[in-house]
């Protein structure tokens, strides 16, 4: 079976700086696949590479049997890649259902951007109930969940989560690691960065490990989930 996501040794530099030196990783239709690792070590620059907001210095990424790394960003949207962002930039003045349908903007089917607006509710009831509030009201893990609600209606064929968790309370933290799982189960493919090494392992099918731009260990997330180092390094164990 040919990966959705084919990445092929990777590099992404910022001038003489290099973020990313070398990875190479797939994406099976149906996975969802983590990067794990610190602070710096090059997950968010390979997402961004991968969004067409940064150029690889070399290195391919295939993606649906497309060169991505030779698009542009609205294109790489257009292809069905969607990006939720670390930090979100949702847009706060803006009401919750504006900006849900921001994420559409490629979509001329207006039955089926309202029946994917009443998904984001679904997943989301309070989206839903607040719809007509600007979106700088909600909270640090509301926003987290508008994001997500945005990033899903461009329909894509792989969502990118980057950092889902940060800033999060273990409660609304749990809820959008819950609706991760939802999502895979309803057949979406989810490439998810994070540093909370636990959450990520815990759902997802395969995982790798970044350190400094390369990475380090790959394995299914339970195998790296029992792996001493991993542990050590990233689950807070003597
Ligand atoms: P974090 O979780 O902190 O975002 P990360 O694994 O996502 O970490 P990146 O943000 O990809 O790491 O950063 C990788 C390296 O590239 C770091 O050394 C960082 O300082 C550097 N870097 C990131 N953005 C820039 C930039 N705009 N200009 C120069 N260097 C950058």
């Amino acid at each position: 079976m040919t990966a959705l996501l084919e990445v092929d040794n990777l590099r992404v530099a910022y001038g003489k700086i290099e973020a990313v030196k070398g990875i190479s990783f797939t994406v099976e239709a149906g996975q969802v696949v983590t990067l794990i690792g610190t602070n710096g070590a090059g997950k968010t620059t390979t997402l961004r590479t991968l969004s067409g907001l940064l150029k690889p210095l070399t290195g391919t990424i295939t993606f649906d049997g497309q060169p991505l790394h030779k698009y542009r960003a609205d294109q790489i949207v257009a292809l069905g890649l969607a990006h939720s962002p670390e930090g979100r930039h949702i847009f706060p003045r803006m009401t919750i259902e504006d900006n849900l349908r921001l994420g559409a903007f490629l979509r001329k089917d207006t039955e089926g951007i309202a029946k994917d607006i009443q998904h984001a509710y679904d997943l989301f009831p309070i989206l839903g109930e607040r719809r007509r509030q600007a979106a700088g009201t909600l909270s640090g893990g509301e926003q987290q969940m508008l994001a997500m609600g945005r990033a899903l209606m461009s329909k894509p064929k792989l969502l990118m989560l980057d950092e889902p968790s940060m800033g999060l309370s273990p409660i609304m933290m749990q809820k959008i690691m819950t609706t991760i799982r939802e999502l895979r189960e309803q057949g979406t493919t989810i490439l998810l960065v994070e540093q909370n090494a636990q959450a990520a392992l815990s759902l997802a099918d395969q995982a790798h490990v970044m350190e400094i731009g390369t990475i380090v260990l790959s394995g299914t997330g339970s195998d790296l989930l029992h792996d001493e180092s991993v542990r050590k390094a990233y689950l807070g164990e003597d």
